[in-house]
């Protein structure tokens, strides 16, 4: 399988040049050049198989410069620390037995070591990026440079902690991110791991970061200690393909629960932001998984529901932050994969990119809008809907979930409503309740102001009969290992420090 640009004709590139380069020359993202099948005896095969099988197998076809072996031990290391053994079970919500529609399965995401979904992409990056080293060449250590606002800081901690020629630092706005955040980060163990807290906001950290990644001399300097910056982006490739494996994984658990037979098309509805969770299904799909609709869910920032509706990309617009604050984005940046896929057209594509550079905004023809029609449905939830959906599922089936998965679940039953559209539906749940224990407690009526975050989970441990992830209810016994603070002025200073160690 070879890997293109979005946005021009570049001379094809195989998977681990695309995983460790990220983003093309022409600024383009790299997508692959076909879609490979899955037939459905295949998919019969996942069936009762166990999820590291499944990863494999989706795996494959997409990166063919490498080895059986190698696909092999990097899905094998990238699940060891789920906490199941099923690594992304389904849950199964049946509202009335007897009526065998209306069912749905909530492929839970969350059972990785951060307790949100990105850790099935940032679990297997740096073991992607690992190998891909190897085969490119590469001398040099590559340093993971990310600027955080809460979430992704810690799941690319995680991920990159202890993984052979990397070295990961990761800047976060002191006092700008949650206690359970911070915790998370600061206990972050591993021999090439830092954490810096930065005085100022969330925009002084990836301002500063960015100032990093375009500095020649700063650049110039890391190249004589034998180190390459990167980012863990969520528009590289190596995210991207693991997300494939778990809609597979949950149509054949759907199927083995016998709440769908083998074969029985289904709609995904997955909560969006930057359009990447979503593409993965699209590339599901297109790979031969018996879908219906896509259903996109947003918040209140819902520039992709008029984007559907309408066929403009406006990002001109009042930005909201909400109780979903992993999907409070303007910027869908794997738009972009889609736009490619469904004009055909790299030249196409780098129109609206570049509209989009000079105007805040670009519209789709109509012919490319009848298509995407056929594939998506958009709808978005309200702050009130988000927990008016918390609250009904809690109280219809005693089953708990986040901020994030109720804006799907809110978005599920309007399209069910306008539409007749009854069949099973998987909805992809990105985070665990307890993550956002605050949110999720007010959204069951209980009143949270002035309690601490900790308190927070021991009681929506009790109100819900549930344990919290054992990542976060036991953070605050943990050794805090970083604790430098730092000015913006500073940030070269440290980086050069730590590639150095
Ligand atoms: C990142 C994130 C999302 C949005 O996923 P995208 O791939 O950016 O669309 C949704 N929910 C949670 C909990 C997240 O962390």
């Amino acid at each position: 399988m070879k890997y293109v640009s979005t946005r021009s004709k570049i001379e094809p590139i195989n998977s681990a040049e695309a995983i460790i380069r990220g983003i093309a020359d022409d600024g383009g993202l790299f997508v692959p050049e076909s879609f490979p099948k899955i037939e459905m005896n295949e998919i019969e095969k996942f069936v009762g198989a166990p999820y590291v099988t499944v990863a494999e197998k989706i795996l494959q076809p997409f990166l063919t410069d490498f080895t059986e072996g190698e696909i092999g031990e990097c899905c094998e290391l990238a699940y060891n620390y789920f906490d199941l053994p099923s690594i992304a079970p389904l849950g199964v919500l049946v509202p009335d037995e007897k009526n065998p529609t209306n069912q749905t399965g909530v492929a839970e995401l969350w059972h990785g070591p951060t307790s949100a979904f990105k850790d099935f992409a940032l679990q297997m990056l740096p073991r992607l990026m690992s190998v891909a080293l190897k085969k490119t060449g590469e001398k040099r250590k590559i340093l993971i440079l990310v600027a955080t606002s809460g979430d992704t800081g810690k799941a690319a901690l995680a991920g990159f902690a202890d993984v052979p020629q990397t070295k990961i630092m990761v800047f976060y706005p002191d006092g700008g991110v949650s206690k359970i955040q911070r915790l998370q980060m600061v206990t972050q163990t591993g021999n090439n791991v830092n954490v810096v807290a930065l005085r100022g906001n969330f925009d002084d950290v990836q301002t500063g970061v960015k100032k990093i990644f375009g500095d020649k001399e700063i650049a110039g300097q890391l190249d004589k200690a034998g180190v390459k910056l990167s980012s863990a982006n969520s528009i590289n490739w190596g995210r991207l393909v693991p997300q494939i494996v778990y809609y597979f994984s949950s149509y054949a658990r759907f199927v083995s629960t016998k709440q769908i037979k083998l074969g029985d098309k289904i709609n995904i509805v997955v909560p969006t932001g930057n359009f990447g969770n979503i593409l993965a299904a699209y590339y599901a799909k297109r790979m031969g998984l018996p879908v219906n609709k896509l259903i996109c869910a947003s918040n209140e920032n819902h520039i992709l529901t008029d984007f559907f509706r309408t066929g403009v990309y406006d990002r001109n617009r009042k930005f909201y932050k909400t109780i979903t604050p992993s999907m409070d984005i303007l910027i869908s940046g794997n738009l972009e994969r889609l736009l490619y896929h469904e004009s055909g057209n790299a030249k196409t594509v780098q129109k609206f990119m570049q509209e989009l550079n000079d105007t805040g905004k670009y519209k789709i023809d109509k012919s490319l809008k009848k298509k995407l029609d056929k594939i998506f449905y958009a709808d978005y939830a309200t702050e009130a809907e988000t927990s008016e959906a918390i609250k009904g599922i809690f109280g219809q089936f005693k089953y708990l979930i986040d901020t994030h998965t109720a804006v799907a679940f809110y978005v599920l039953n309007k399209y069910r409503k306008a539409t007749d559209d009854m069949r099973p539906a998987i909805v992809a749940s990105t985070a665990s309740p307890f993550k956002f224990p605050g949110a999720v407690l007010n959204s069951l009526g209980q009143n949270v102001e002035g309690i601490d975050e900790f308190k927070q989970l021991r009681l929506l441990e009790t109100i819900s009969n549930r344990n919290a992830p054992r990542n976060l209810s036991s953070l605050d016994a943990m050794k805090i290992l970083h604790e430098d603070v730092c000015d913006k002025e500073e940030m070269p200073e440290r980086v050069l420090k730590f590639a150095a160690e």
